[in-house]
C-alpha cells in the first residue's frame, strides 16, 4: 500500500518539479513556464481545485477549502512554487529532470520548495476525494516569485489584511527533520580586506538566549551525551552559554545574534587599471533581540572604521517569534511524533532566513515554519545550492503530516 502511495506520489513531484519556474531578475524562466506550472496543479489535485474557492494574485494562488465549523479559527498552509536558478554543469543529475538515484528524487526546488507545496496539495487532494470536510477554514497560499521579491505574497496578505481577516495559524516552509541537529559550519566569504576580517573574527553584535532556542538546546541535550549536559543548562538562558554557541555550530550560533554573510563583490573593471571604487554586499539576519535598526548601526560603526560607507539595498519587514506553548506548534510537534516514524520529539527553533511567512505576520499569532521531510545535513546544504534532492522515503510521511494537520485544525 505504501508503495503504491509512493509511487504515486514520485511521479506527481517529478512532473513539477520538471517544469522549470525559475525566479531570477535576470535569467527567470518564462511566464508560459509558471502557467504550465498551475495547469499541472490541477491535473495532479482535481478533488482540491472542486473543494475550494480560487484566487489568484499575479501567478500567486490563494485557495479556500470551508470548514464546517464557522466558530474556529481559519489556519494558513503556504508553500511557494518557484525555485532558485540551477547550473546544470555542476550538478550530478540535470537539475529539471527529476532523475530518481539513490533513493533520491534530484532536482531544484524538492525540498525548496515544490517538495513542500507537492505535500501539502497531495494530502489535500486525498482528503477531499474522500469527502473529507475540516472543522475549520482552510487556506492555501502559493507564491511565485518568493525567492526574488515575495511580491505575491504580499498581494496575497494586504488583500487579507484589508478584508480584516485573522489565522489561527500560518504554516510555512522552514525547519525540517534532521538527523544530526546541530553540526558543521557554512564559511563566509570573508575575503575582501580588513573590514570583511574584522567583522568575520569578532562578535560585532548583541548575543542573547531566546526562549525557543533554549527550549531547543534542552530538549536536544537529553539526546547529546556530554555536550549535551551543558546545552540543558540553556533553560536559564544563561548568556555565557549563548556566546559559546557559534563555536559549537554556526546554525546554532546564527540564533543567539545577527549574522551578516558577505555574498558578492565588486570593483575592478580590467586587471591593470586600479578600480575608483570597489564594493561589497553583506546579507544581514537580524536577530529578534537587536533588530534591524540597531544591527545595522552596529555594522555601519564597524564599516567607518574602516573608511567605508554604508547603505541598506533592501529591508524586510521584521517577523515576531511564535509561541512554543502555544497551539499551533503544539499540534505539529503532536503530527511530527505521529506521523514520522523514527523521530523522538521535535523542538522549537529560529528560522534564520526570511520566507514569505514574514508578510503574514500581522494575520497570525502563530506562524510556524517547517517542512516535513526528513534530511541529512548535505541535503540542508543543497537548499540554494547543488545536487538538491528529496529522499524518496520521506515522501508518504510528508503527507501523512499534512493530512494530519488539516484533521485536527
Ligand atoms: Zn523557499
Amino acid at each position: 500500500m505504501d508503495k503504491e502511495r509512493q509511487a504515486k506520489y514520485i511521479e506527481h513531484l517529478q512532473k513539477m518539479i520538471r517544469i522549470e519556474t525559475v525566479s531570477d531578475p535576470d535569467c527567470g524562466s518564462s511566464a508560459e513556464n509558471f502557467a504550465e506550472f498551475r495547469g499541472l496543479l490541477w491535473e495532479l489535485f482535481p478533488a482540491l481545485k472542486e473543494a475550494c474557492e480560487l484566487r489568484e494574485f499575479d501567478g500567486a494562488l490563494l485557495l479556500r477549502w470551508k470548514g464546517s465549523d464557522p466558530t474556529r479559527m481559519p489556519v494558513l498552509f503556504m508553500n511557494h512554487y518557484d525555485v532558485v536558478p540551477a547550473r546544470e554543469e555542476d550538478w550530478k543529475y540535470p537539475p529539471f529532470a527529476a532523475e530518481i538515484a539513490d533513493g533520491k528524487i534530484w532536482g531544484r526546488g524538492t525540498l525548496d520548495d515544490k517538495g513542500g507545496l507537492w505535500a501539502m496539495f497531495e494530502a489535500a487532494n486525498e482528503l477531499a476525494s474522500e469527502g473529507f470536510v475540516p472543522a475549520a477554514d482552510i487556506w492555501f497560499e502559493a507564491d511565485c516569485n518568493e525567492e526574488t521579491f515575495g511580491t505575491g505574497a504580499q498581494a496575497v496578505a494586504s488583500w487579507m489584511q484589508e478584508q480584516g481577516m485573522r489565522f489561527g495559524m500560518v504554516l510555512d516552509e522552514g525547519g525540517d527533520i534532521v538527523r544530526e541537529p546541530i553540526s558543521g559550519a557554512k564559511g563566509t566569504l570573508a575575503r575582501l580586506g580588513k573590514f570583511m576580517a574584522y567583522v568575520d573574527r569578532h562578535q560585532v553584535f548583541d548575543v542573547d538566549m531566546p526562549h525557543p532556542v533554549a527550549e531547543m538546546l534542552k530538549i536536544l541535550g537529553q539526546y547529546m551525551g556530554r555536550t549535551g549536559k551543558v546545552l540543558e543548562k540553556a533553560g536559564k538562558r544563561e548568556k555565557a552559554l549563548a556566546r559559546l554557541l557559534p563555536a559549537i555550530s554556526s546554525a546554532a550560533g546564527a540564533m543567539v545574534s545577527t549574522t551578516i554573510a558577505f555574498t558578492m563583490c565588486g570593483g575592478g573593471e580590467a586587471v591593470n587599471v586600479i578600480p575608483s571604487e570597489a564594493w561589497v554586499i553583506g546579507d544581514m539576519r537580524c536577530s529578534h533581540h537587536q533588530g534591524q535598526e540597531s544591527s545595522i548601526n552596529a555594522i555601519t560603526k564597524i564599516a567607518k572604521k574602516f573608511g567605508l560607507e554604508t547603505e541598506v539595498i533592501q529591508r524586510e519587514p521584521e517577523s515576531r517569534l511564535a509561541d512554543f506553548r502555544g497551539e499551533a506548534f503544539l499540534l505539529v510537534r503532536q503530527a511530527v511524533k505521529t506521523c514520522i516514524p523514527g523521530v523522538d520529539d521535535c523542538t522549537p527553533y529560529i528560522m534564520t532566513g526570511g520566507s514569505d511567512a514574514r508578510f503574514f505576520d500581522r494575520l497570525s499569532d502563530q506562524c510556524i515554519r517547517f517542512l516535513p521531510f526528513t534530511i541529512d545535513t548535505e541535503q540542508l546544504d543543497s537548499i540554494h545550492g547543488i545536487n538538491e534532492c528529496v529522499s524518496v522515503d520521506t515522501l508518504v510521511p510528508a503527507v501523512d503530516y499534512y493530512r494530519f494537520m488539516y484533521q485536527h485544525v
